[in-house]
């Protein structure tokens, strides 16, 4: 049985990745060890980070004013490591659209010295959009914006990036970088965890704005942008296998044609479900349609009993991981760029069959 796996994170990576990690597993480039055995100090590893860096900068079109770090601990860190940097003794603005941005505001106001504002929030509807943003709710004496540019949970996420004044754009683009149109330079910080759209977790990617860099150390060096900056990301060890499987996973959207190349399939993949989900008479997408993303797509039948059973048969037909997540119920289709294409025909075809057997809603 073919399986599909729709898993939000960890999530599902390109099998021409997988299969060239395994034919390098053991003795990469004739050196007789694993890249997971090699120091981090060794040249063919200072080969795996700088090739990664230089491939991510291409994908992205990341500006040479901007520093790539390749970090630990996930998004979750930078939760409290940006407010950390950036904020401490000023304000920072958040933007509140859901589960992810909220961690991120509760760990910003764990930070001494950091004063948290909540400049608007969807949470009136159930965070199923994303609320506007205007440069005269952006006090201009702000470190930064946080805005969670895919909510991964919620299905939302946003289509342009809104203009903020001079106040720096700090982004949660976990389970949506690479898989959208945006400009790196609209942005002073953008972060990621590796496992949703990049690679395996353990590895998280900071982009950010030279500027914004301290120019006196903070406490701690594991958790100051400049110490790790200053060290190209090596001031301890990095997540070195991770980093390696990045870089394989950066070759092969650079050998598939490039982001643009990427998101136009993105866009095909999202769009089959999401027509799928409009024309029928049982499912209902739960997001308001000018906020859709790409990348995590929920939808219910609005009968609990009829999503389980949905679930329980969908999974017996190889369909992992389609469950919503336990604070929303219902399905959820994580569609990631390694998604296929004909994972998504299937599904759309066993979610009309489904909807022929179960009668209208
Ligand atoms: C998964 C996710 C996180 C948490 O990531 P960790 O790497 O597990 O800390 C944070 N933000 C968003 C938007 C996510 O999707």
């Amino acid at each position: 049985m073919t399986v599909y796996n729709f898993s939000a994170g960890p999530a599902v990576l390109p099998k021409p990745v997988l299969e060239k990690a395994q034919a390098e597993l053991v003795n990469y480039q004739g050196s007789e060890m694993s890249v997971m055995e090699m120091s981090h100090r060794s040249s063919l590893f200072d080969n795996i980070i700088k090739e990664a860096e230089k491939l991510l900068r291409e994908i992205m079109g990341i500006p040479d004013n901007y520093k790539v770090l390749f970090l630990q601990g996930g998004a979750s860190l930078q939760f409290s490591m940006i407010p950390l940097n950036l904020a401490v003794g000023k304000k920072a603005l958040y933007v509140n659209t859901g589960a992810w941005a909220k961690k991120a505001i509760s760990a910003a106001k764990a930070i001494d010295g950091v004063e948290v504002e909540v400049i608007a929030s969807s949470e009136d509807k159930n965070f199923t959009y994303v609320p506007e943003i205007t440069k005269d709710m952006v006090d201009q004496e702000a470190a930064y914006v946080h805005i969670t540019t895919n909510e991964t949970i919620g299905g939302i996420s946003y289509q342009t990036i809104p203009d903020v004044g001079d106040v720096p754009i700090v982004a949660d683009m976990s389970s949506n970088i690479l898989a959208n149109n945006y400009k790196v330079e609209d942005f002073g910080l953008i972060y990621a965890g590796a496992q949703k759209n990049i690679g395996p977790s353990g590895l998280t990617v900071v982009i950010i704005r030279e500027d914004l860099l301290n120019k006196e150390p903070i406490f701690s060096p594991m958790l100051d942008f400049a110490v790790q900056a200053a060290n190209d990301s090596l001031y301890n060890t990095p997540p070195t296998y991770a980093i390696y499987i990045a870089k394989l996973v950066f070759e092969w959207i650079q050998e598939l044609g490039g982001l643009q190349e990427i998101v136009k399939r993105d866009q095909e993949k999202a769009a089959l479900l999401y027509d799928a989900i409009d024309a029928s008479n049982l499912f209902i997408s739960p997001v308001d349609k000018n906020y859709r993303s790409l990348t995590n797509i929920p939808f219910v039948t609005g009968d609990e009993e009829l999503d389980k059973k949905f679930n329980q048969e969908a999974l017996a037909q190889g369909f992992q991981n389609l469950k919503g997540h336990r604070s929303v119920g219902g399905m959820r289709a994580s569609l990631y760029n390694a998604f296929p294409k004909e994972g998504v025909e299937e599904l759309v075809a066993f979610m009309k069959k489904f909807e022929d057997e179960n009668g209208e809603k």
